[in-house]
Parts: C-alpha cells; sequence; structure tokens
C-alpha cells in the first residue's frame, strides 16, 4: 500500500515517512502543494496524507482539484489545533478523517489502517450494522432485534460514529468535533447526556448492552467480550 504525504513543515514530514515505512507502507513525501497534486494524480497513491497550511496550493485547493478530477482515492487531513472550521470544510469537500496538530504517531497510524480498511472493503456500505442494532444511512433508520428506534438527529450521528467506529475507545474531543462540530469543553456535559439518552434507547430492553463508559477515556460500542 502506498501514500502520499503533503507536508511542508520537513521535521513532520521526515518523521511521519520513516514511521510509516517501518510501519510496512511505501511512502511519498511532498513539501508544496502543487507537487502533491501532481504526485497524487500521477502515483495513484492508496491514500493521501494531506496538510491544510501549504505553500503553493493549500491543502483544500489541492482536495477540491483532486475530487473535480475524479480522483477518488481517502484522504486524511492534518489540521491546526482549535480550528474547528477547517475540519468541517475538509470533511465537506470529501476528507475521510483529520487529525489535529499534536498527534502522537500512534494515533495517526490507527487512522490511517482504519481509513485502508473502509477502502479494501469496497464501496462504503448503507447499513451499519453490530450484533442485532442495525443503522441505515440512506433511510436514516435504526432498528435493534427488528424494532424501531427513533433518535434525534444528533443521537443518529452520535450511534453512527460509535457504529462506524466499532470496537475503538472515542475520546469525547472526537465525539465533541464529529458530532457538535465543536471543541470540547471540559465543563459542559453535553457529550454525556446524549450518550445517556441514546442508551437508554439503544440499550434499555435488550441484550447484549453495547455502548459503555471507560472511565477517564471516553465511550465505545462493541460486543461485550465475554459473549463474543
Ligand atoms: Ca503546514
Amino acid at each position: 500500500m502506498k501514500i502520499l504525504i503533503v507536508e511542508d513543515e520537513p521535521k513532520t514530514g521526515d518523521y511521519l515517512r520513516q514511521g510509516l515505512r517501518e510501519a510496512g507502507f511505501a511512502v511519498d513525501l511532498a513539501t508544496h502543494g502543487a507537487d502533491g497534486l501532481h504526485m497524487a494524480l500521477a502515483g495513484d497513491p492508496d491514500l493521501l496524507i494531506l496538510d491544510v497550511m501549504l505553500p503553493g496550493l493549500d491543502g483544500w485547493t489541492v482536495l477540491r482539484e483532486l475530487r473535480r478530477q475524479g480522483w477518488t482515492r481517502p484522504v486524511l487531513f492534518l489540521t491546526a489545533r482549535d480550528q474547528v472550521e477547517e475540519r468541517v470544510r475538509g470533511l465537506e469537500l470529501g476528507a475521510d478523517d483529520y487529525l489535529v496538530k499534536p498527534f502522537s504517531f500512534a494515533e495517526l497510524l490507527a487512522r490511517v489502517r482504519t481509513i485502508l480498511r473502509r477502502g479494501r472493503a469496497g464501496l462504503e456500505p448503507t447499513i451499519l450494522r453490530v450484533a442485532d442494532l442495525e443503522l441505515d444511512l440512506l433511510r436514516r433508520r435504526v432498528t435493534r432485534a427488528g424494532r424501531r428506534i427513533d433518535l434525534t438527529a444528533k443521537e443518529f450521528g452520535l450511534l453512527e460514529l460509535l457504529m462506524r467506529r466499532s470496537g475503538e475507545v472515542l475520546p469525547r474531543s472526537l465525539i465533541a468535533s464529529h458530532v457538535w462540530d465543536m471543541n470540547f469543553d471540559s465543563d459542559t456535559n453535553v457529550i454525556e447526556v446524549a450518550v445517556r439518552r441514546l442508551r437508554a434507547k439503544v440499550d434499555e430492553g435488550f441484550e447484549p448492552r453495547l455502548i459503555h463508559t471507560v472511565r477517564g477515556m471516553g465511550y465505545v460500542l462493541e460486543v461485550p467480550e465475554e459473549r463474543a
């Protein structure tokens, strides 16, 4: 699998290239937006890791141009801290995921593997399933054991995120930025309240319980191991 990194900060670029090579990927590095665009089109990498702030063409312009030319490979955006608009804009332009700098290499690698696994599965599934829980993305409908569950838009978004990343512990900050488009503020309990409501609808009266709190870390949706 080949990865193209477009990153103008030499230290970050070298660090990512080396780490991904050690993880077994073929890696190309571009340090300029226009070079990145050409290398993506010519080299056909399996994944593009794209910094937003670049000399020449910025990351948004590169992505917009790639999508305009029918380039469909996945894109992981690297954005600056606290730039919610950047992340939203990147996702609107068709980025598959984003990481906020500074990030750990382990986190980057986990995202890369998830995106590539998703890509290999072929077309994006329109129905997500975990145990007897089903979320239909097209019809915006959720059922458990065949029974319809009514959710608000936010609850649906939260459940979609938990199901897409089933088995992964999702920190509150990630949930906040994905579902509420906001930065995580530890004074607010909006996420706890939403998870509690969602759990009441999805888990109460059903077995096994699927939505779990991992104390001090976040939430995970999965079939408990002793039952798997
Ligand atoms: Ca940069």
